[in-house]
């Protein structure tokens, strides 16, 4: 099947006025085609053409668009009052509600109007489009446009192939989207698609970790934000969301995986969720809300440095090296003999495993050790560790002496990884996966990512930041601390750990 999405009277039908489908007809209309616009209420039709001319009258003021173009694009639109109207659409995009059999009546209606070689696409966000095109008469026409709210913002469309679908339609879609102005990236059907599945590592890990309680919500948000340059924090994030919207999306995502370990909920989400405490919407989540100003926790104030001797491991030359270059900024006395002196407060930097391995490893006293993330930009904030018996002297001890130039001080119990390095691990190792798969190509795993997203960086350039052999390293110790298979890596990542390789590297 070939299609040209670039033909001057392409029509677009679009099913379904609401958040969703107005942004669609929105940038089908500025991308140039007819948009014919229906939705079982027709008021939504109304409004929706109402906001798509306010949104555009904006762009024309802050000179985005200029006005005989909004005025163009306006005339292109046209509200149809039933699937009927549809008739002489090339593609028809269905952006009704969540609900699979609303969606295949819509289907099979639109397959008894629309010409027996156009397109039917799904906006669905966690609907299997195979299953929905499963009850049409021609399934190969049917395909996934997963656009991302608020759409005329978000670039990203996941153009996604049922296990039947022809690869034209994919083409086809793929070129729209461009016409559309948005960057489409191709993915097969598979649970939460790519970006969905990608962003439950964010936010599940870190709920693992707080019920694990290696650190409190407040400070996995400001290590993710502060250090590993996140935009929010997962509690922050699930807030904004709100919990009763992303935990049953991660319960979907479980159930659809045959309960596939990387995926599991954490119980922390349901029984948060079951509190009513769902986030921004409600007042109170993961924080408190007030005139929807987010209540934060004020910042522990650290104690003072108590002027200790301090020694720093050298199991990890190039961290020691920004270990000594920090301390020398910081004015304190070090001991350089080879062996820490009784006094001393150890520092190690490890890369991979937990504070006590760290330790242990080197003979060191665990009651005199804390452990410092090197990996990420020690200017902004600083993350220390500590193994279980670490006394609280040397706690404080570490905790003052970091603190001392007014940079910000995380203390966390021990973990293999620290907060933001095992979050990473946990994110690369399902971008590893989907590129095992082969539901999407490397680059686009983290093109979609970076954009869907809006990551720092995607998940398999973060492993390459990271290093592939140390988020291994991170799973295999957590994988052998916990025995949870959650944290079994994936062969895309071990393979190519282990030849030294990208991690955006392809099959050959
Ligand atoms: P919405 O509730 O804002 O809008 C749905 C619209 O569909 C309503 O105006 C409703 O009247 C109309 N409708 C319901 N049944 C219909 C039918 N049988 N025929 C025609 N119109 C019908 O929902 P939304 O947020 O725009 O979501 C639409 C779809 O897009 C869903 O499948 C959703 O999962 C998906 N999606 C939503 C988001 C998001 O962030 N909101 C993101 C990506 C995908």
């Amino acid at each position: 099947m070939t299609i040209e999405a670039a033909q001057d009277d392409l029509v677009v039908g679009v099913v379904g006025a609401g958040a969703m489908g107005r942004g669609i007809a929105q940038v089908a209309a500025t991308g140039g085609c007819q948009v014919k616009l229906f939705d079982t209420r027709t008021q939504s039709s109304k409004e929706a053409v109402d906001f798509i001319e306010s949104m555009l009258g904006r762009a024309v003021d802050k000179n985005r668009m200029s006005a005989d173009d909004a005025k163009a694009a306006m005339a292109r639109i046209e509200i149809v009052e039933s699937m009927s109207g549809f008739a002489d659409s090339t593609v028809v995009i269905e952006a009704a509600i969540e609900n699979l059999d609303i969606k295949r009546e819509i289907f099979a209606e639109l397959e008894s109007i629309v010409a027996d070689d156009a397109v039917l696409a799904s906006n669905t966000s966690s609907l299997s489009v195979t299953t929905i095109a499963a009850g049409c008469k021609h399934p190969e026409r049917v395909a996934g446009l997963h656009f991302f709210n608020p759409v005329p913002l978000m670039k990203l469309v996941e153009v996604i192939n049922g296990i039947r679908t022809d690869p034209g339609v994919i083409d086809f879609l793929v070129g729209l989207g461009e016409r559309m102005g948005r960057v489409p990236v191709r993915v097969a059907d598979a649970p939460g698609f790519l970006v969905n599945q990608v962003g439950r590592g964010y936010t599940i890990e870190a709920a693992h970790l707080c019920s694990e309680g290696v650190a409190r919500f407040v400070d996995v948000d400001r290590i993710m934000r502060d250090a590993a340059g996140f935009r929010m924090g997962p509690f922050e994030l699930m807030d904004l969301t709100a919990i009763d919207v992303s935990h049953p999306a991660t319960e979907m995502i479980y159930g659809q995986f045959f309960h596939e370990p990387r995926y599991r909920p954490s119980t922390l989400m349901k029984t948060r969720m079951e509190a009513g405490l769902l986030g921004r919407k409600t007042g109170q989540g993961f924080y408190g809300y007030q005139d929807g100003q987010q209540k934060l926790p004020d910042e522990q104030s650290p104690p003072e440095f108590d002027g200790r001797v301090v020694w720093v491991s050298a199991s990890n030359p190039e961290s020691r090296e920004q270990v000594m270059e920090l301390l020398q900024k910081l004015d304190v006395r070090l001991d350089e003999d080879k062996e820490p002196g009784e006094e001393s407060l150890i520092v190690v930097t490890p890369l991979g495993v937990d504070a006590t391995t760290a330790c242990l490893e080197e003979g060191l006293d665990p009651e005199h050790t804390v452990a410092l993330d090197t990996l990420f930009d020690l200017n902004v904030r600083r993350t220390i560790m500590k193994t279980p018996v670490t006394d609280p002297v040397f706690t404080a001890s570490a905790q003052g002496l970091f603190a001392s130039d007014g940079t910000p001080v995380s203390v966390i119990r021990d973990s293999a990884g620290f907060v933001a390095q095992r979050i990473l691990a946990m994110i690369v190792n399902i971008g590893c996966s989907i590129a095992q798969s082969g539901a999407a190509t490397p680059d686009d795993i983290d093109k979609a990512v970076t954009l869907g997203l809006g990551y720092p960086q995607g998940p398999l350039a973060f492993g390459d930041f990271l290093g592939p052999d140390r988020v291994l390293e991170i799973l295999i110790s957590i994988f052998e601390m916990t025995g949870d298979p959650r944290y079994r890596p994936t062969p895309w990542l071990r393979r190519r750990a282990l030849l030294g390789e990208s991690l955006l590297t392809p099959e050959s």
